[in-house]
Order: structure tokens, then C-alpha cells, then sequence
């Protein structure tokens, strides 16, 4: 009998392969019962505990500073082929909580969910919705919508999230189309215009600021010209710009000095865009999606052997 359940059963629980920390900082490279792998990094905030999890292994996405994207050849090969290898099941995106929990001793737990790991999650809807019934659920995580933030480049999809009550976070990182078409690929589909005109009609309807990430990539979309485009592109809409200084990995891109972050930074404010530079967490723990990943050499159909 035991036999025939190992042959024919998986109870999909998912043990830590990895955990690395730094101040305010931990990463979890966690191994999935089909050999794949996937990352969760907790941020230690003084408002509480916050886990970004993923959504998918690897990503369809393809934007070419990013890691994830790319496993399906050499990691941090430039030649590598943006490849999303599956959708994580909604029990493995609760898991990456209470796994990170329960090896953390997490206390007080996790009050805070971003969906700004591995994956895009609009191309995994279904599965993210019913992560965030579960999670929001009184019986379930019992987190406030208002303390789950989704992370999306912006596909077609993206008009469903016009009555949602959790954040919304948009992947910008270019402030026109033709520089964003370089950095995102996704951005031929699902262009500024349409973006643009959804935070629009968002923040008018639901009263709610919309979050524009912005990565900050050296010689590439860090000028003091891109920060007066972004701000004149974003100019009168309810919303604020993360600016998150780059995590230097092996796929060619360079991170800002600070006198450049601060440059770009000071224009959105003398614009009057509200905008943060985002506070460092795990640069020495490679926090960038995909990059721990990428580091340990794990490839799609490789057994990972669970600790
Ligand atoms: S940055 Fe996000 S959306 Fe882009 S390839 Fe990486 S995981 Fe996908």
C-alpha cells in the first residue's frame, strides 16, 4: 500500500533547500516535490513581517535584467530563452508562508504579501486568486487585502484587477515604449498606453494609489532625461514610483552609483511625483528573482534533494 501511494500520490509539501541571511533580510530557496525550485525573501520591516513570494517556476515574462526567465538554458546566459516551466499550485504559494514561518520562528508572522517573486502572476490568475481567498480568509491567514500587494508587468489581464481591494504594483522600469519594448518584451502586447490608462481609471474608481517599480539599471534608463519623461508619462495620476536599485547579477546590467539614484530621485520629487528609493534587503543574498536559483545551477528537471 505504501508503495502504491508513493508511486501514485504526492502530498505536494515542499521542504526548505536553502536558506540564506543578512540583516532585516532571509531567502529561502525552497525544493517543489517535482525536482523544480523556487524562491520566498522576508523582509524584517519595523510594521511588521513581509514574505515575496512566487507565483510560477521560471517566467514567460522574459525581461532581460531578470534571471527567472532564463533557466532553461545556462543561468546568467544572456543567449537563455525566457521559458516558464509551470504554475505553482495555490497550496505551494500559502507553503512558501508557513514553510518561511516555521523555519524562521517568525514572530510576530507574516502580516504582508507581495506577489513579486518568480512568475508573473496574471499569467497564473486562477490560482492567484483563489491564493488570495485563502490567505485573506478569516479562517484561512487572516491578512488584510489592504497588506497584499500584486506585481504585475501589465498583460491583458490586467483590466480584471479593476475592483480588486489588494495593492497593485506595476512593473514600468522605462518611461516610453521603445525603451521598455528593450527591457520587457511583454511590453509589444501590453504597451505604456494601456497601462497608463488603466492606473488612470483605477486610482479615479477605486481611490486607491498605484505602485510603478522601477529598476534602476545603469546607462540604460537612469538618466535625469528618463526621470523627467516617467514624470511627465505618470504626471497627475494617483500613484507613487519604487525606484529599487539593481541587483547586479551575471546578464550584463550595471546598478546606479548613488549620486545618479539620487539625481533621478530628486527630479520626481521636484516633479511632484511621490517616490522611495527602495531600502536595501539582500543585495548579498542575491534577493533578485531567479538569482539563487541561477547561482546554485539548478536546471528545470534536475532532483533537488530535499534537506
Ligand atoms: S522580472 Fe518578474 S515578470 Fe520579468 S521575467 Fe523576471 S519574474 Fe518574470
Amino acid at each position: 500500500m505504501i508503495n502504491l501511494l508513493e508511486a501514485d500520490f504526492s502530498f505536494g509539501v515542499f521542504n526548505t533547500f536553502e536558506k540564506v541571511s543578512c540583516p532585516n533580510a532571509e531567502k529561502f530557496l525552497f525544493a517543489l516535490y517535482d525536482g523544480n525550485a523556487i524562491e520566498s525573501v522576508l523582509m524584517r520591516h519595523d510594521y511588521g513581517n513581509a514574505l515575496c513570494i512566487s507565483t510560477q517556476v521560471g517566467c514567460n515574462m522574459g525581461c532581460a535584467f531578470c534571471n527567472s526567465g532564463r533557466r532553461n538554458s545556462l543561468p546568467d546566459s544572456a543567449e537563455a530563452s525566457p521559458a516558464k516551466i509551470r504554475d505553482l499550485l495555490p497550496y505551494e504559494m500559502v507553503l512558501q508562508i508557513l514553510r518561511a514561518e516555521e523555519a524562521f520562528r517568525v514572530k510576530p508572522k507574516i502580516s504582508r504579501v507581495t506577489l513579486m517573486g518568480i512568475g508573473e502572476p496574471l499569467d497564473n490568475f486562477e490560482n492567484v486568486k483563489d491564493f488570495i481567498d485563502i490567505i485573506h480568509h478569516r479562517h484561512g491567514l487572516d491578512i488584510a487585502p489592504r497588506h497584499i500587494t500584486v506585481s504585475t508587468c501589465g498583460t491583458v489581464r490586467l483590466d480584471e484587477l479593476h475592483r480588486s481591494s489588494y495593492n497593485i504594483a506595476i512593473s514600468l522600469h522605462a518611461p516610453n515604449n521603445e525603451l521598455r519594448g528593450q527591457i520587457m518584451p511583454c511590453n509589444a502586447a501590453f504597451g505604456l498606453d494601456k497601462i497608463i490608462e488603466f492606473a488612470r481609471r483605477y486610482s479615479e474608481r477605486q481611490k486607491k494609489k498605484i505602485t510603478f517599480e522601477y529598476v534602476m539599471l545603469e546607462n540604460m534608463n537612469d538618466s535625469d532625461n528618463h526621470a523627467r519623461e516617467l514624470a511627465e508619462l505618470i504626471k497627475g495620476l494617483y500613484c507613487y514610483v519604487n525606484l529599487i536599485p539593481y541587483n547586479e547579477t551575471k546578464l550584463g546590467f550595471k546598478r546606479p552609483n548613488p549620486e545618479r539614484i539620487s539625481s533621478f530621485y530628486s527630479i520626481l520629487i521636484q516633479s511632484g511625483v511621490r517616490a522611495v528609493v527602495r531600502k536595501e534587503f539582500g543585495g548579498e543574498i542575491k534577493a533578485a528573482c531567479g538569482q539563487l536559483c541561477a547561482e546554485r545551477n539548478i536546471k528545470n528537471h534536475d532532483r533537488i534533494e530535499n534537506c
